[in-house]
This record gives C-alpha cells, sequence and structure tokens, in this order.
C-alpha cells in the first residue's frame, strides 16, 4: 500500500510569519503534526510520503504514486485543500481526510471519499482496518472523547525539520472553561485529558535525536487545564530530562490567565524552559467578558496579570476580540492602550467570528444573525454574524486598533515596555544556531536599513545595549517578528517602504 499524505497550505496570517521567516532561512513556522501523528499508526510494510505544500509543490506524479491520499487540515487551509482534493479526483485518486477542518464542515465537502472525523485515536485504527479488508466506509466518527496516551510519537523522519522554526509536542487537549466563542471545547471537550509524562519525555527525546536545537510548542489548547498533575508529574519530569540533555530546547505554550495566579507553577515552568505564553485576553472589558463566559478573566486585574507574568520570566503573546454586543465605541481605545501599556508585543486583535458548533454560534442563529461560515483567520476584517455595533463602525474601530498598535512607533515602544517589565533569570538555552546567527546579520541587513522603521530599530538596539544587554536575542526576535506583523497589515507608509 502507497500513501501519500498532503498538506494544505495555509495563506499569509498574523502566526503564519511568512514575512519573519526568511530572516531566519525557514520554510515554514510549523510542521504538520496531526499528519506525523497519524503517520505513526500506518502499519510499518506500508510506503509513507509527506508532501507539505507550503513550501513544496505537489506533482501530478506523486499524486499518482499513491493508491490512497490523506488529507489534515485546519479551517485555514480549506481553499488549498479543496483544489489538492480535486487534482486526486482528476487523476483518479481516492482522498481520506481528516483533522479539524473536516470535522467541524463535513458537509462542505461531499467530494472527499473517505473522512475520517473527530480524534483519530478512535477513528483512525477502525478506517485501517476496513482499508486492509476492502470495506472502506465513507465516513469514520467517534463521540467519544479518545485516550491520548494510546497516541503515538509523531513520524519526524518524514520531514526535513530544518525548514521549519519550531517544532511541537503536544500534553494534552481540552479545556476546563466555556467561552462561548471557543470551539476547543466543542472539539476536545471541558475534561482535560493528558498524556502519560513519560509519554511527552518520549516525544521530546525523539526530536532531540533527530537533532532538533530551539523552540518546542506545546501545542495545549490550554497547557494549565489540570494544574495539579502539571506541578506535581509533567514539570518535575520535563525539568530532568532537560538538565540531563543541556537544555537543548526552550517552550512555549497557551494557557488561561489564572496562571498567574500560582506562583509556585509559573516557577515550574520557567524552570523547565518555558520563556512564551499565548493566553487569551480578549478584552478589559467586564461586561463583554461575562458575556462571551470568560468568567475567570474577570477574577483579578488583567494588566497586572501580564506584568507579573512578564517578571516571572514568561513573555506574554495575547488574543483580543472586538464585536461583543456589549461593546461601546470607547472599546476600541481601551484595547489599544491596554496592548500598548501592557508590553504584549505580539498581540493578535481579531473581530470576533462564530465557529459552527459553538454556543455563540447557536445563539446567533437562534438571532437570525449568522451572515456566513467563519474563515478560521482571526484577523482577516471580515465578519460572519450581524454584529450589535453598526458594522463598518466596528470594521472602522478594528483598523484602528491594528493601526495604533502596529505602526512602528508604537510596535517598537512596546518592545521597550516588554524588555523593561520581562525578567529574565538564569537563561538556560545558550545555544546558538546558524539560524540564529542569519537572523541577527538580516535584521541588521533588512531593518537597520528600511526606511520607516530603520530609525526605531536604531534606537531600540542602542537602548537595549545599554539599559537590557541581556535581553538583546529578545529585543532581536521581536524587531524581526514586528516586520512580519507590520507587513500583514501593511502598516508601513507607503512612501517608506523600502
Ligand atoms: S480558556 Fe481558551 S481554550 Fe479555554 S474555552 Fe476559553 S478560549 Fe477556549
Amino acid at each position: 500500500m502507497r500513501i501519500l499524505m498532503v498538506y494544505p497550505q495555509y495563506p499569509d496570517t498574523f502566526w503564519s510569519f511568512a514575512h519573519a521567516l526568511r530572516f531566519i532561512g525557514k520554510k515554514a513556522s510549523l510542521p504538520p503534526m496531526g499528519l506525523l501523528t497519524v503517520a505513526a499508526m500506518i502499519p510499518g510494510e506500508w510506503e509513507v510520503k509527506l508532501v507539505d505544500t507550503n513550501f513544496t509543490a505537489l506533482g501530478d506524479e506523486e499524486i499518482s504514486w499513491a493508491d490512497y491520499v490523506f488529507i489534515s487540515a485546519m479551517t485555514i487551509q480549506k481553499d488549498s485543500a479543496k483544489k489538492i482534493i480535486a487534482r486526486c479526483q482528476e487523476l483518479g485518486r481516492k482522498v481520506v481526510a481528516g483533522g479539524p477542518l473536516f470535522t467541524a464542515l463535513t458537509q462542505e465537502f461531499p467530494e472527499v471519499d473517505h473522512l475520517v472525523l473527530n480524534e483519530a485515536e478512535n477513528t483512525f485504527p477502525e478506517l485501517l482496518r476496513d482499508l486492509r479488508q476492502g470495506t472502506l466506509k465513507r465516513v469514520y466518527r467517534s463521540d467519544r472523547w479518545a485516550d491520548i496516551a494510546v497516541s503515538p510519537v509523531p513520524r519526524w523522519d518524514l520531514i526535513n525539520i530544518k525548514h521549519y522554526a519550531t517544532m511541537c509536542v503536544q500534553y494534552s487537549r481540552g479545556c476546563p472553561f466555556d467561552c462561548d466563542f471557543c470551539d476547543i471545547t466543542v472539539l476536545y471537550g471541558r475534561a482535560p485529558r493528558a498524556k502519560p509524562s513519560a509519554n511527552v519525555i518520549t516525544e521530546l527525546e525523539a526530536l532531540y535525536a533527530r537533532g532538533w536545537r530551539g523552540t518546542v510548542f506545546f501545542v495545549d489548547d490550554n497547557f494549565i487545564g489540570n494544574k495539579k498533575l502539571i506541578k506535581n508529574e509533567l514539570l518535575p519530569a520535563v525539568i530532568g530530562w532537560m538538565k540531563k540533555r543541556k537544555y537543548p530546547f526552550t517552550f512555549l505554550t497557551q494557557a488561561s490567565i489564572n496562571l498567574a495566579e500560582d506562583e509556585e507553577l509559573m516557577r515550574l515552568m520557567v524552570k523547565a524552559g518555558f520563556d512564551t505564553v499565548f493566553v487569551g485576553i480578549e478584552t478589559p472589558d467586564e461586561t463583554s467578558l461575562v458575556e462571551c463566559g470568560k468568567l475567570h478573566n474577570t477574577r483579578s486585574d488583567l494588566l497586572a496579570n501580564v506584568k507579573k507574568l512578564q517578571a516571572f520570566g514568561l513573555q506574554v503573546q495575547a488574543g483580543f476580540i472586538v464585536g461583543f454586543d456589549s461593546d461601546k465605541h470607547d472599546i476600541f481605545n481601551r484595547i489599544s492602550r491596554f496592548i500598548n501599556e501592557s508590553g504584549i508585543v505580539a498581540s493578535m486583535v481579531g473581530l470576533l467570528n462564530a465557529p459552527p458548533g459553538t454556543k455563540l454560534y447557536k445563539r446567533l442563529i437562534s438571532e437570525n444573525r449568522i451572515l456566513k461560515g467563519s474563515s478560521g483567520d482571526n484577523t482577516d476584517f471580515s465578519l460572519n454574524f450581524l454584529p450589535k455595533m453598526d458594522s463598518a463602525v466596528l470594521i472602522e474601530g478594528y483598523k484602528k486598533i491594528i493601526r495604533d498598535i502596529y505602526r512602528p512607533e508604537a510596535y517598537y515602544r512596546r518592545i521597550r515596555t516588554f524588555l523593561r517589565n520581562y525578567h529574565l533569570g538564569r537563561r538556560l538555552h545558550v545555544y546558538l544556531s546558524k539560524s540564529h546567527l542569519q537572523g541577527v546579520f538580516m535584521s541588521f541587513y533588512k531593518l537597520g536599513v528600511r526606511r520607516g522603521v530603520r530609525r526605531h530599530f536604531w534606537k531600540l538596539m542602542i537602548w537595549t545595549i545599554f539599559r537590557k544587554p541581556r535581553l538583546m536575542p529578545e529585543a532581536l526576535t521581536m524587531a524581526i517578528y514586528g516586520a512580519h506583523f507590520m507587513r500583514h497589515f501593511d502598516t508601513l507608509p507607503n512612501e517608506r517602504r523600502g
């Protein structure tokens, strides 16, 4: 049996870092972890190839080589997935599709031969069995949450890890909270399910053995969903392993803001090598937080919590949303002010969107306010529902936030605010790779001469040398992120793009 796995293209999004990757000589930001995990469940005697279309052209001969083409995608990859499926059909090859896109929008893919939905640990073994017996069904579903302890180590040998900026592991799925716009709880439930710590260590060891050194993303929906377990089991295991391997990785993850309420947990995470955490702040407006059910964000001072995380050695990246029914016209200025004061350099601000299956979607359907499906792009200036605020005012206000926070002057000032707040303890990770050196050279070469940016760039460099010299790697990394964000949002003044 010959299986071709194809990862569809994702467009230029906030998190694609498309305009930053060239600084460090990488081709994509994240590997196709879902496909690699599924690949590890395929019988060893079958031939498996993987094509990541984000940087490799998919040839007709590769499609024709395969008995089956397996595709996994997220909503943002829908257009590319549709095109790949059409090509496979033209060449007479059967397609097996799975992952969040196909699970959430099953009805939009009548052309797919076989759909393997929900969590692959439950449905994929059944598909493999039927494939062997020649009795394939069209749809494989499960209404149980999977036991992710059985999830195998991804087949890293199927890709060239050097092409990617970051590697991934997953410890848990699900989130105990219930924000009404979030589809995580729809896809993975509210009771966090975790792998045994030993499995995570095996996955880290596999990346280490393949030669990876650098950033590893714990792709959990909410890493601190079960605090007791990570404090007592996972983090002590990771701390021990990192020490033994002489700190080859730095970690980033996603967590709820209540992380700032637990000093022991923050200390353990930093000790384990975590240096960045993405948190969903959504809005500084308490009424809107109550409206969307994000009650854990109303319990304490959000700005103070961000500064506390930074003071403990965790860089904060954050998501913000405008378009809640409770939003007043001052929300745009309030969000811009919050972001600039907090020093959250990578702030993803988006218009509220209602993904299918969420509580919000159901409410808006009942109020006859859904306009179309969700694009999966958090920052694409489009609404999929009728907001309470006038749509034009809302979109204009949203654009104003983007201009306020991603114009070069504000962005570079925010980097300095972050560097002032940030307390870096002992730097665990001292590994210097070719891509780090390339990043230094390219940032000086590109940002140091680019009109509209160069003045701010050099001011940051000089400020950092005199005020926070140890944080020069962070200052340069954020300047490179800025090159992406400013291009992505097109906030560089036209006459000054250089
Ligand atoms: S805390 Fe985050 S992951 Fe959890 S339900 Fe809310 S938005 Fe979703």
